[in-house]
């Protein structure tokens, strides 16, 4: 078992399925056409293009019209956000609300927002890593033009009451965009149930490839686009089409989202066994809300140990996990995550985050179970912070 890899960081990304590989390769080779040329083979593209935008549509509730591709997650939330943004500021209208949680795509895009004259409200979360929908309501100002609240975080796997805002916004005349990378596949989402109008997705979070993702834009919203040049997607988001990508993103997607409940019920099985046995550890605690979580994620602290001393522990005994998120390691800044729902430093630097997809078997859950806890004890044994109040 030791020579293969066991991977357990799918918030970080995921293996590209079988399936998903066998569908893009056409579009590799033979049918290489542009998908703005007239002759058969550019019409293929074509058609390939318009099929993918309507499983992608029809996975959460949407009109093909409705679907616009991307190169991925951070161009969907930056689209969203600065695309209705400037929108918005021709109106009059200046302010956005989001939250302290948000993946760094939607955080830094209004960092960035904010130093160029918009006023951005970042809401607290509580210590479970819930937004208050009350919250949302009490920020909306005259001057509001976006809400932008996560469908599911990547590191602690909170899922929020996204329907609840969705009607606050719809209600109080608000845009309301939601980035669920994290949450296609492993939730059902209905745009027009939840009242959302804009999404963002990323293929490489459910077994497609990286660098392509969609974002949904409800009919009748006017945006700016980022990305200038020929009139691809209606003339929002110019440049050749991702077509190998594409196809992958709506293989990828197909297969997520006809199979959710099948799926959950798998993962929550592991999750559950990993996080029960891994609180038995003294002084370990949970991150996250233990009922409104995606089905795959674990997210723990252990007192006294640092999270990447963890990493790397597991790393040579083949196992891939994550200290907070990928974007955060490489510094030493605890996650904004744990700060946010009140964790002290010392504490948040500890965590270690374990995310299953339905690669994902009991007997490598087993082995996790295995291998961890005798890592946990070696480390705390050399832990100064550890062994000094003992
Ligand atoms: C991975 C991720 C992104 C970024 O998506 P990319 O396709 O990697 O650009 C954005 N938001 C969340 C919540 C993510 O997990």
């Amino acid at each position: 078992m030791t020579n293969k890899i066991i991977y357990m960081d799918n918030a970080a990304t995921t293996a590209v399925s079988d399936e998903v590989i066998e569908s893009m390769l056409p579009f590799f080779k033979d049918q290489y056409g542009n998908p703005s040329s007239m002759y058969s083979i550019g019409r293929e593209a074509k058609k390939a293009i318009e099929d993918s935008r309507e499983i992608v549509a029809n996975c959460i509730n949407a009109s093909a019209k409705e679907i616009y591709f991307t190169s991925g997650g951070s161009e969907s939330d930056n689209w969203a956000i600065k695309g209705i943004a400037y929108a918005g500021l021709k109106k009059g209208k200046n302010h956005i609300i989001s939250s302290k949680i948000e993946h760094h795509a939607v955080l830094h895009a209004l960092e960035r927002l904010s130093r160029s004259g918009f006023e951005v409200t970042f809401l607290d979360v509580n210590e479970k890593g819930l937004i208050d929908p009350k919250d949302v309501e009490n920020a909306i100002k005259p001057e509001t033009s976006l809400v932008t609240i996560m469908y599911a975080n990547n590191e602690i796997g909170t899922i929020q009451p996204i329907k609840e805002i969705g009607k606050i916004c719809k209600d109080k005349k608000v845009l309301f965009h939601t980035d669920a990378v994290q949450a296609v596949g492993n939730v059902h989402i209905d745009v027009q149930d939840q009242n959302i109008d804009l999404l963002s997705l990323s293929a490489h979070k459910f077994h497609g490839p990286k660098g392509v993702g969609a974002l949904y834009v409800k009919k009748g919203i006017t945006m700016q686009n980022l990305i200038d040049g020929g009139a691809q997607e209606k003339g929002l988001r110019a440049g050749t089409e991702n077509i190998p990508g594409i196809v992958g993103l709506s293989t990828a997607m197909q297969i997520a989202c006809s199979s959710i409940d099948e799926r959950n019920e798998n993962l929550s099985k592991l999750r559950d066994k990993i996080i029960s046995n891994l609180l038995k550890i003294e002084s370990s605690r949970l991150n996250g809300d233990l009922e409104k979580r995606l089905p795959g994620n674990v997210n723990m602290c252990f007192e006294g140990i640092e999270g990447e001393s963890l990493l790397l522990m597991l790393d040579a005994k083949g196992i891939c996990v994550s200290s907070g998120s990928a974007c955060t390691s490489g510094s030493l800044d605890p996650s904004h995550v744990l700060l946010a729902i009140g964790l002290p430093h010392e504490i948040a630097h500890g965590s270690l985050r374990i995310t299953l997809s339905d690669q994902n078997t009991m007997a490598e859950v087993d082995y996790l179970l295995e291998v961890l806890p005798p890592i946990i004890e070696k480390l705390r044994s050399m832990s100064p912070v550890w062994n000094k109040g003992r």
